[in-house]
C-alpha cells in the first residue's frame, strides 16, 4: 500500500495506528520517556494458547448465558513464535533430526524447541540450541535481562514452582551448555555475579538437593554472605525485608497445585518476592509457572488446570498490583506448547470441564493411594468427584492382576512393582478424565505452534501484536535503557 496516495493526516494518523498496534519484526520500536521502575517477566512453562482458552471454560460460572473472560483474556496483547536456533550447536534428540543431518539437511532447523532455548531467548535475546542455558550457539556466555537490571542496580529475584535451577530460572542467571547439570548450574547461582554483586536477591521455589550436597553446601555460602534461608512456605511472613532471601521448599520441585496445601504458592511465591524486591531503583522478576509443562507432558489435563488456576490467581495480584504501581510492567508469555492438548477431540463437539471441576486430589496421587491400598476402588469416585462405572472399576482389577503377574515374571523389586502400578493406575485415570471431558493429545512433548502474549503497566504497547520470542528480551532490555 502506498500511503503518499493518502491525503496527509489520514496517512499520519493511519500510520501512526499502525505502528502502536503492531510491532515489527527485528525492529523494536523507539521507547519513549516512560521506562517502568520495576519489570515483572512471567514464564507460563509449556502454555499454548488452548490452555488459556481451556482455563476460560473451565473457570466458567454456569448460571450465566455467556462465558465470563479470564485475566487472561483481559491482559492479551499478542503473540510470539518460538522456535530455536536452526545449524550448529543443535542438539538432536530424536532419531528423525538425527537421521535427516545424516541425510545431508543443512538447515537443521525444526522449529519446535526445547524450555532451555526458548528461556534463554526470552532471557537474552538470542537465539540457541535446545537444552543451552544462557549462552549461543558458539557456546559464548549471553548477558540476560536480570544480569542488565542488577548492573542498574536495581534488585533482581526469581519466583518458581519447579526447582530453581530448572531450564527457565537458570537461563535468566547461569551459562551452561547443558540444562541437566542442575549442579553446575547452582554453583553458578553463587559463584557468577554482576558487577561484584549476586546475580538474584531474591531466589524462591524448590531444589534443596542442588544446594545442600556432599561436595558443597551452597545454602551455608549463601548464608554466610547475607542471605536468610528458609524451607517452609510458613516462613515467607516472617522474612527480613532488608536482606536477600534463598527459599527452597522441595528437595526437587514443589508439589502440583492439586496436592498443595496452599493451592496458589506461585502467588504467594510472587507476593513475597515482590515485597522482598521493593525498593527506590526498582527490581526485576522472572516468575515462573513451571508445572503447566509438566501437565502437558504427562497429557494431564487436571494437572493442568490446576497451575493454570494458580496461575491466574498470581496475575489477578500482578495486575492489582499494577493498578497501585503504574511504574511497573508485566509482560506473561509461554516459551512454548506443551502436549498438543485439544479442547474436544474425536470429531465430537463438545468440552465438558466440569469433570475436573471437583477433583479432590490430582489423578497421580489417586493413582498412588490406590497402588498403597489406601483407598478402595470405589473411594476413586470420590476423590475424582464423579462416579465412574462398573467396567471402569473393573478395569483397575485387571491392571492389578496384570501388573502382580508381571512383577513375578520379571522379578521386580518392591519399589518397581509399585512404581509401574501407579503408572498404569494414572493412565487409566487420565483416560477416564479424557474421556468424560473429551480431551485430546496430539504428543507427550513440545510442539511449535505461537504461544499468546500478555502485558500490563509501563510499556506494555511495545509487546502488542506478533513478535519472536527473542524480540521479547530486545524489548525489556530496551526499556531498561539498553541500546
Ligand atoms: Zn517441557
Amino acid at each position: 500500500m502506498n500511503f503518499k496516495s493518502f491525503p496527509s493526516l489520514l496517512t499520519l494518523s493511519f500510520s501512526s495506528l499502525l505502528l502502536s498496534a503492531c510491532s515489527t519484526q527485528g525492529n523494536v520500536q523507539t521507547i519513549n520517556e516512560t521506562q517502568p521502575k520495576n519489570i515483572i517477566m512471567v514464564v507460563a512453562d509449556g502454555m499454548g494458547p488452548a490452555y488459556p482458552t481451556a482455563f476460560r471454560y473451565y473457570h466458567d460460572d454456569p448460571s450465566t448465558p455467556l462465558v465470563e473472560r479470564t485475566i487472561f483474556d483481559q491482559l492479551l496483547v499478542g503473540a510470539a513464535s518460538t522456535y530455536p536456533a536452526s545449524e550448529s550447536g543443535y542438539i538432536s534428540t530424536s532419531d528423525a533430526s538425527a537421521a535427516a543431518l545424516a541425510s545431508g539437511v543443512k538447515k537443521n532447523n525444526f522449529f519446535v524447541t526445547d524450555s532451555a532455548a526458548s528461556a534463554t531467548a526470552l532471557a537474552a535475546g538470542v537465539k540457541t540450541y535446545n537444552g543451552a542455558i544462557g549462552i549461543d550457539q558458539q557456546k559464548q556466555a549471553q548477558l540476560t535481562v536480570l544480569e542488565w537490571a542488577k548492573s542498574l542496580n536495581k534488585r533482581t529475584g526469581i519466583a518458581v514452582t519447579s526447582q530453581i535451577v530448572h531450564a527457565t530460572p537458570a537461563s535468566y542467571i547461569a551459562k551452561n551448555e547443558k540444562r541437566g547439570n542442575y549442579n553446575a548450574i547452582a554453583d553458578n547461582y553463587f559463584d557468577l555475579k554482576v558487577d561484584g554483586k549476586f546475580k538474584a536477591d531474591v531466589m524462591l521455589g524448590g531444589g534443596t538437593k542442588y544446594f545442600i550436597r556432599d561436595d558443597r553446601n551452597l545454602k551455608d555460602e549463601f548464608v554466610a554472605a547475607g542471605y536468610q534461608y528458609i524451607n517452609e512456605l510458613s516462613q515467607l511472613t516472617t522474612l527480613d525485608p532488608n536482606k536477600p532471601v534463598l527459599g527452597l521448599f522441595a528437595d526437587n520441585a514443589l508439589p502440583s497445585a492439586l496436592d498443595s496445601k496452599d493451592k496458589f504458592r506461585l502467588k504467594t511465591l510472587t507476593q513475597t518476592a515482590i515485597k522482598q524486591l521493593e525498593n527506590d531503583k526498582g527490581f526485576f522478576l522472572l516468575v515462573e509457572a513451571s508445572q503447566i509443562d509438566w501437565g502437558g507432558h504427562s497429557n494431564d489435563i487436571a494437572y493442568a488446570m490446576g497451575e493454570m488456576n494458580d496461575l491466574s490467581a498470581t496475575m489477578v495480584f500482578l495486575n492489582n498490583y499494577v493498578k497501585q504501581n503504574p511504574d511497573t510492567l508485566v509482560v506473561l508469555t509461554a516459551d512454548h506448547n506443551t502436549g498438543g492438548f485439544s479442547i474436544g477431540a474425536k470429531g465430537v463437539y463438545q468440552w465438558q470441564p466440569h469433570f475436573i471441576q471437583l477433583l479432590k486430589k490430582s489423578p497421580n496421587k489417586i493413582a498412588k493411594l490406590l497402588a498403597k491400598n489406601k483407598i478402595s476402588d470405589q473411594q476413586i469416585s470420590e476423590l475424582l468427584g464423579f462416579s465412574i462405572s462398573e467396567e471402569e472399576i473393573l478395569q483397575f482389577n485387571v491392571i492389578n492382576l496384570e501388573q502382580t503377574l508381571a512383577a513375578s515374571q520379571q522379578k521386580l523389586t518392591v519399589k518397581q512393582a509399585e512404581n509401574a502400578l501407579v503408572k498404569r493406575y494414572y493412565k487409566a485415570i487420565k483416560d477416564i478424565i479424557d474421556l468424560r471431558t473429551n480431551s485430546g493429545w496430539t504428543s507427550g512433548g513440545h510442539t511449535g505452534i505461537d504461544v499468546p502474549v500478555y502485558a500490563v503497566g509501563q510499556g506494555k504497547e511495545q509487546f502488542y501484536g506478533f513478535q519472536d520470542n527473542i524480540e521479547i528480551a530486545e524489548k525489556l532490555f530496551k526499556l531498561m535503557g539498553k541500546e
